[in-house]
């Protein structure tokens, strides 16, 4: 026979429910496309949380939790991280608990990044999908913004593929407000004000060659 079993009430040790104030909705109409789409957002009234309405196919809900001030900041024109109070770590995507083992999972404090950065690594992209074809190539870039102990992934605009360098430096370029949306597509990188790409050598001709193709290819689409 099985002993009886008391359950005790636990305490709710979960923060109170977010109340949300602040809602947006930009499904486009009759939706009917297969795909993948922002058709909206809700923030809280204290601006903590955020939470995302993403349809593909059906619609799904993307709950920010802890990280929502990383996308509240995009909607602001900021690149927010997180920094360890204790070891000084930051990191942009944020991180919630500190990854050094003698901190301890100390829990991270919000910042505000500056919009610079400087390229990791890179590649480009010479095909995509459907909404994105008539872009390439496309240059993608691993950036580290600020003093990041991490790289964030984003587009390089303004400047020829094979002028990329590693660890140059970039600068963060926002949408207008109007059309932000709280996604990482908010805003891309462009070269810092100043910068010059170096001279042509071979690298860069073995790219330009293999890049160009891309461009025409570009032309024949409708
Ligand atoms: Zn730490």
């Amino acid at each position: 026979m099985m002993a009886a079993v008391t359950i005790k009430k636990k305490k709710n040790k979960f923060s109170e429910a977010p109340v949300f104030t602040e809602k947006k909705d930009y499904r486009p109409e009759g939706v009917k496309e297969t795909g993948l789409a922002f058709v909206g957002h809700e923030i809280s009234e204290d601006r903590t949380t955020m939470n995302q309405f993403l349809h593909y196919d059906q619609l799904y809900t993307i709950r920010h939790g802890w990280n929502s001030k990383f996308f509240i900041g995009l909607l602001d024109g900021k690149i927010m991280g997180t920094r360890c109070p204790k070891c000084g770590d930051s990191w942009v995507p944020v991180r919630t608990h500190c990854w050094n083992l003698d901190c301890n999972l100390e829990k991270t404090e919000w910042v505000e990044m500056p919009l610079t950065a400087k390229v990791h690594t890179w590649t480009v992209a010479g095909w995509s999908g459907r909404s994105s074809l008539k872009r390439l190539p496309i240059i993608l870039v691993y950036a580290v913004v600020g003093n990041s102990k991490v790289a964030i992934a984003n587009e390089l605009h303004g400047l020829k593929p094979w002028d990329v360098e590693f660890g140059m430096p970039l600068k963060i370029v926002f949408k207008p407000k109007e059309q932000r949306i709280g996604a990482v597509t908010d805003f891309h990188f462009e070269p810092a004000d100043g910068w010059k790409p170096s001279p042509m050598n071979k690298e860069k001709e073995r790219i330009k060659k293999l890049v160009e193709p891309v461009y025409e290819w570009v032309k024949t689409l409708k």
